[in-house]
């Protein structure tokens, strides 16, 4: 059986390689149920590259970062390395691996399970089969833009300042991303920006509107000012297909969104980069969710968000979208039957560790392919 493609396992601190076991065991499973084997090679990220190496992401990690088709990561951090400068924290790690992979577009879906529907802070019937997919620029914008830092003025008086900048490249190469994949979806995209009081997101939106005219006109495209958005969210969030915004919106609206399905340990997400020399996207597949030290080690954590973090992998790095609806659907069975961890735990449900809501849903991939 020659391989699909290569993965790089990085499964980090804390629930991450708990989480990332119940990976390994799906792709295994592909690969003895369903004929498609990965080559996979594993390494370390965050305080367990610091505890190996010294630095909490070596270069040699780096370097198989950069040679295989899609990068799987858990979480990283924990209290052991707080007390760390910031440059050389576990978190420097992850950060320096989305800034090398040049991960400009960060996919992050918010959808509620029927089974899970009460699990909302919303009213069922706000949010009861919702399924909306945020793309947040993620090199760009405010958070990178030059000049930056605090300057004292003299007399007593400091001034702040952070540089909102896009060029017309990169805000068309993140709408490129949220119409290609409307495509594959309901057809909508809300780009979403502050065209009426800064001039950066007027650039946004022509950018936005003539890559539109000229390359999906099939899509429907709207645009929404930032702060209509953050209520329509709350108002209304059916009528979003995939929004597109910049950094630093899409930092507050798709934390925003997520709160909309309840609970942290069923968020995955994706962040793409741009395509190489032989047409493949760069990318990195990990849950929402950080390495919760408070309950690491336990085998109490939710494996969910990182197993649908491998269906996004799947779906957008393998074009294979059957296999990554298989995948949900086998969690949302299982689900279904009752079985819960503590996290998304309700009353009559049955609470269950990460290792056998594993088994649970590699027994329900197994009914659901023969
Ligand atoms: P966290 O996401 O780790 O945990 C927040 C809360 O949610 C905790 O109570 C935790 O037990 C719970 N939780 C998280 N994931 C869960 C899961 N899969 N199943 C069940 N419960 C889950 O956020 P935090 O506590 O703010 O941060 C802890 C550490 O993780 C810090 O060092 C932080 O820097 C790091 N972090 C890393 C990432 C990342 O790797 N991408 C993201 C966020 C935080």
């Amino acid at each position: 059986m020659s391989a699909k493609g290569k993965l790089l396992i990085l499964p980090g601190d804390g629930i991450g390689p708990e989480v990332m076991r119940q990976v390994r065991r799906i792709i295994d499973w592909l690969g003895r149920r369903r004929g498609t084997a990965f080559e996979v090679k594993e390494g370390l990220v965050g305080g367990a590259a610091i505890d190996a190496h010294g630095v909490p992401l070596s270069d040699a990690t780096l370097a198989d970062a950069k040679t295989v088709d899609a990068v799987l990561l858990g979480a990283v951090g924990g209290p052991k390395w707080d007390k760390i400068e910031f440059d050389k924290r576990p978190e420097a790690g992850l950060l320096r691996l989305r800034k090398e992979l040049e991960l400009f577009a960060n996919l992050r879906p918010a959808i509620v399970l029927d089974p899970l529907v009460d699990g909302s802070p919303l009213k069922a019937d706000i949010v009861k089969g919702l399924d909306i997919m945020i793309v947040r620029e993620l090199t760009g914008g405010i958070y990178y833009g030059e000049p930056r830092g605090i300057k004292d003025l003299g007399n007593g008086i400091r001034q702040g300042v952070n540089t909102q900048l896009y060029t017309n490249t990169e805000v068309q190469r993140v709408a490129r991303v949220a119409f290609e994949l409307a495509r594959k979806r309901g057809r909508k995209v809300c780009s979403v920006d502050k065209a009426n009081v800064m001039e950066s997101g007027l650039l946004w939106r022509e950018e936005v509107t003539a890559l539109h005219q000229a390359e999906f006109t099939d899509i429907e495209l709207s645009h929404m000012y930032a702060d209509n958005c953050a209520m329509q969210l709350i108002k209304n969030p059916r009528q979003f297909d995939v929004i597109v915004t910049d950094n630093l919106f899409g930092d507050m609206l798709s934390d925003e969104a997520a709160m909309l399905t309840g609970s942290l340990g069923m968020l995955p997400s994706a962040s793409l980069g741009a395509l190489d020399a032989n047409g493949h996207r760069r990318a990195l597949y990990e849950p929402v969710h950080g390495s919760a030290p408070d309950i690491a080690g336990r085998d109490i954590a939710n494996p969910i968000a990182a197993l649908f973090s491998f269906a996004m992998c799947l779906r957008y790095s393998f074009e294979m979208g059957t296999e990554a609806d298989l995948i949900e659907k086998a969690v949302s069975q299982v689900l279904k039957g009752g079985m819960r961890t503590s996290d998304i735990m309700a009353p009559g449900m049955a609470r269950c560790s990460t290792t056998v809501m594993g088994d649970s849903i590699v027994r329900a991939l197994d009914k659901l392919s023969v």
